[in-house]
């Protein structure tokens, strides 16, 4: 099995907030001779395109190669995972003057482990707007929409351009025991000793951008740690944002590998990654929407072998397969009564497939049964994972995926330690296991 640790850490560093992972997936889709559609003008699609869609937000794309046969009859094999992760993001009016310093004020996105983010050297970057003015300075209006016109630019420091110091024990005696941390008052970022009028031109500097002249902003803090790998076998992969950009990364490269094993098929290949699956998905691109449904209806459609008042477009959904890549919490060497047993995924033993009654995963048991057996034609061994019933189980894009699709689904992922900490831990082996296994997804039957 290829090693995909290194290039998985190249895209790990690379993808520092949702907009970022957009950029480079397009990066290395574009690669791979894939060509972005315009969601403004008609399509016309046929066997061996390959497309990519981007959300019109920024933070969400669905990349595709074509079948040969109209998805109507073929159906579409997808792999879905997320781009977000849970990070710190600069409040709109985000600085002020304490003690000497000024400060990022911050508000946290999805379950942020707040001590994670304590005594850490910070990035800063995002995605900046500005309005379009004409001649006499007046904001300008686009002309095929109903949107004024605003021009969006991604921004990144590449530096550790701040810190949130921790408070020193002596100052806080009942720290290691359950000290609580307030996000309100705890995580305001330090940019640097001075006064604003002199550190946030000099962050403009390093972004590239005036950020005094923005007229909107998505500004994230991130660790600038980059991501390693560790132990003395290098087994395992120490950094941010695993959830789920190792899924993000996987699913991208098995869409990108699968062309080498088949360029052209019969099935539509289908890789999205949606934004906003830590705060619940509902957002414009986000999984609880139309933007794969509503794309994947239009693509079926002007798909060249197409029939109109013969099809339906909505008979796809009978015949595709969702893969929804989410990750797994690992068997804690130090918290082993954390999992059941039976049901506790080791790192670097494969993939994990996850069931919960009460549905908060996708699986059933004609997909765990589909699933496993994609996995033994690529000869990657599978794991299973259930909560433990005194504790609450978390969710992923799969429910709501096949609930708008109507499509069999299942969810998997491969095991980490520290879900949502800024050093999170993954194997190695486990991440070019998931390649494989949705490589042999989207090939199928080798044509
Ligand atoms: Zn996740």
């Amino acid at each position: 099995m290829i090693d995909h640790a290194d290039d998985y850490i190249d895209f790990l560093n690379e993808a520092v907030t949702p907009f970022h992972a957009v950029a480079e997936l397009k990066r290395r889709f574009t690669a791979s001779g894939f060509s972005q559609v315009d969601p403004y003008a008609d399509w016309n699609v046929q066997g061996g395109d390959r497309l990519m869609i981007e959300s019109a937000d920024r933070r969400s794309l669905i990349a595709i190669v074509v079948g040969e046969q109209c998805p109507a009859h073929g159906g579409y094999a997808i792999v879905g995972a997320h781009t977000d992760s849970p990070d710190l993001r600069l409040k709109p009016k985000p600085t002020s003057e304490a003690a000497g310093v000024v400060l990022l004020h911050t508000q946290f996105h999805g379950g942020v482990i707040y001590r994670s983010w304590l005594d850490r050297p910070l990035d800063l970057g995002g995605c900046v707007y500005n309005i379009v003015r004409d001649d006499q300075g007046k904001p300008k209006y686009s002309e095929n929409s109903a949107l004024p016109e605003v021009k969006a630019t991604l921004v990144r420091a590449r530096q550790p351009v701040a810190v949130i110091p921790d408070l020193a024990i002596h100052l806080d005696r009942d720290k290691n025991d359950g000290g609580k941390i307030n996000p309100e008052v705890w995580l305001n970022a330090v940019l640097g000793t001075g006064t604003r009028d002199e550190l946030v031109p000099k962050l403009s500097e390093l972004v590239g951008h005036d950020l005094l002249e923005a007229d909107g902003f998505h500004l994230h803090l991130f660790p600038y740690a980059p991501a390693l790998r560790v132990g003395v076998d290098r087994s395992i992969i120490l950094g941010p944002r695993h959830d789920d950009l190792a899924m993000t990364y996987a699913g991208s490269q098995a869409l990108i590998e699968s062309l080498e094993a088949s360029s052209r098929g019969r099935r539509t290949r289908v890789a999205v990654f949606f934004d906003a699956e830590e705060c619940g998905s509902m957002t414009a691109s986000g999984a609880h929407s139309g933007f794969l449904r509503d794309n994947l209806l239009r693509l079926t459609r002007s798909h060249a072998g197409y029939v109109a008042g013969e099809m339906d477009p909505e008979q796809a959904f009978a015949a595709s397969f969702v893969v929804s890549a989410d990750m797994v919490h690992a068997h804690h060497p130090n918290h082993l009564d954390k999992h059941e047993p039976r049901h506790a995924p080791k790192i670097n033993d494969g993939m994990v497939i996850k069931t919960n009654a009460n549905e908060r995963y996708a699986t059933t048991g004609e997909t765990e049964a589909m699933f496993r057996a994609i996995c033994e034609r690529a000869e990657v061994p599978v794991q299973s994972f259930v909560i433990r019933q005194d504790m609450r189980c978390g969710s992923t894009i799969g429910p709501i995926t096949s609930a708008l699709l109507g499509a069999r689904t299942v969810d998997v992922g491969i095991p980490m330690w520290g879900m949502h900490s800024t050093g999170e831990a993954v194997g190695a082996q486990d991440l070019g296991r998931a390649v494989a296994a949705f490589t042999e997804h989207f090939c199928g039957l080798r044509e």
